[in-house]
């Protein structure tokens, strides 16, 4: 297992699309295996592809409960219910801030073998899974922000990137 490179907003690679999984070979479960260390040696709770520059479709979390790969991960069904939780972000360095989804969503993806599986997330797994869904759009939490909020995050980001 190795440890990979966390990619910093704004890197224009945290915005590239990424594709389906379509061959579950060795090269996928070491992907996944790579990144739920990285994950953890950064105490995140959840990382996906684009964030450690890899182009699949590729989700790990653990928010408390054990770790879960997700390939191709795809929401099916959505809460209308909202929550409002404080999110950060390896990707967003020392910033967290208040962001609203849906309290509960449905997700269908694969295992690192091809096995398919759907299962209802809530609560803090139901934000981390939107949360790491939108980094393989090539979505950051900050851009569900204010315009105003977003400004704040950028002028804090140069510091962080002056001071180190
Ligand atoms: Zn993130």
């Amino acid at each position: 297992m190795a440890q990979l490179t966390v990619l910093q907003e704004p890197d224009p690679r945290l915005r590239l699309p990424t594709v389906d999984v379509e061959q579950f070979d060795q090269d996928i479960a070491e992907h996944l295996e790579n990144m739920l260390e990285t994950m953890y040696a950064h105490d995140g709770v959840g990382l996906a592809a684009p964030q450690v520059n890899l182009r699949q479709r590729l989700v790990v979390m653990d928010v408390g409960d054990g770790p879960i790969k997700l390939v191709n991960p795809t929401i099916t069904e959505q809460s209308e219910d909202r929550s409002v939780t404080k999110e950060g972000c390896l990707s967003v360095p020392e910033y967290q801030a208040r962001v609203r989804r849906c309290s509960d969503v449905r997700v269908r993806y694969y295992d690192e073998t091809g096995a398919n599986h759907e299962r209802t997330f809530s609560g803090l797994a139901a934000t981390c899974i939107q949360h790491e869904i939108d980094h393989l759009h090539g979505i950051l939490f900050i851009d569900h922000l204010s315009s105003f909020e977003r400004s704040l995050v950028r002028k804090k980001l140069k510091k962080v990137a002056k001071s180190g």
